[in-house]
């Protein structure tokens, strides 16, 4: 059981990230205009987010959708302090990165726990991904860049099934050492249950108590918020999530992506849990990006509105 270090009363505070400009876009099967991508991230800004993942360097033939990236990043007007996150594959996508480098703050590199959804994903395997992660981890901190690590399939592969905590726990060590300070677990294609994910996250805060761990749920089978939930009993305090509830893996074809920005933070305002973020603003932002798409998004949030509580009868 997690050891609750809390002063009673005392109001807990956690950092709630955005992704959605780049895991939830990526995934989306429209195009959308980079006009519109700009108006939505800066929607997005004004809900109080302090870092939003807005581009990639993946190869444009790879990922058409996150193509015009250094536009977007040119294009967005963001308040000072939210820092601007780009997801970087390897030295060549880091190549192409640092010669923007003053339109972000943070850096994301990323491995898959799992060989073969590593091989499939970015056609590498594993160790030659972490070999790669290593050199571009002096580059990112000669840089004076944040370097945050992603371990996507942390909580099981679509091909392989269950992925060992150790095995996830040493890449996330490996990770550290080579100069992240912080790292997400994600749980891909939503394999996760709350039972493991307290267990796992008790495991990982103990083992790795210098570096921030967030954890990054998706909602595929329905068990995001109830894995989130978990993971801040078991002593999280960073989140990712996604606005609308966008994006996620094209496999299964349909499955919905990351859990929803708004659902996460009204679920935690609602628990009495400080996001210091806007919710109304958020679900505006998540309104914005159905009507850009052009049907319904899945988030409970836009569907039914943020909780209002009705007045006290007189
Ligand atoms: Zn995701």
């Amino acid at each position: 059981m997690a050891q609750d270090n809390r002063t009673p009363g005392e109001t807990r505070r956690v950092q709630v990230r955005e992704v959605g400009p780049r895991d939830g876009f990526q995934n989306e099967p429209e195009t959308i205009a980079t006009a519109d991508k700009i108006r939505l991230i800066d929607a997005l800004g004004r809900a109080g987010l302090t870092r939003i993942e807005v581009a990639s360097f993946v190869r444009p033939d790879v990922i058409p959708q996150l193509s015009d990236g250094i536009e977007v990043l040119k294009g967005i007007d963001l308040p000072e302090d939210v820092e601007r996150m780009v997801l970087v594959p390897n030295s060549k996508g880091l190549d192409n990165a640092l010669k923007v480098r003053d339109l972000f703050e943070d850096i994301a590199l990323f491995v898959s726990a799992s060989q073969t959804h590593n091989k499939r994903n970015i056609n590498r395997t594993v160790e030659e991904t972490m070999a790669d992660v290593k050199v571009m981890g002096k580059r990112i901190a000669t840089e004076g860049l944040k370097f945050c690590a992603v371990i996507a399939t942390s909580f099981g592969c679509p091909f392989e099934g269950k992925v060992p905590m150790e095995r996830v726990l040493d890449l996330a060590a490996e990770f550290a050492e080579a100069g992240a300070t912080e790292i997400g677990f994600g749980d891909t294609t939503g394999m996760a249950n709350p039972a493991y994910v307290r267990e796992f996250f008790t495991a990982a805060l103990e083992r790795l108590p210098q570096v921030e761990l967030t954890a990054h749920f998706h909602n595929t089978r329905g068990q995001g918020l109830a894995n989130a939930y978990a993971a801040l009993e078991a002593g999280c305090t960073s989140f990712e999530a996604s606005f609308g509830e966008l994006g996620g893996c094209p496999v299964p074809v349909g499955s919905t992506g990351n859990i929803a920005t708004e659902d996460l933070v009204g679920m935690f305002h609602e628990m009495g849990v400080d996001t210091g973020l806007d919710l109304e603003k958020l679900v505006e932002a998540a309104r914005a990006a159905q009507s850009v798409l052009g049907r319904k998004l899945t988030s409970h949030s836009l569907i039914a509105g943020p909780v209002q509580w009705a007045p006290a009868a007189s």
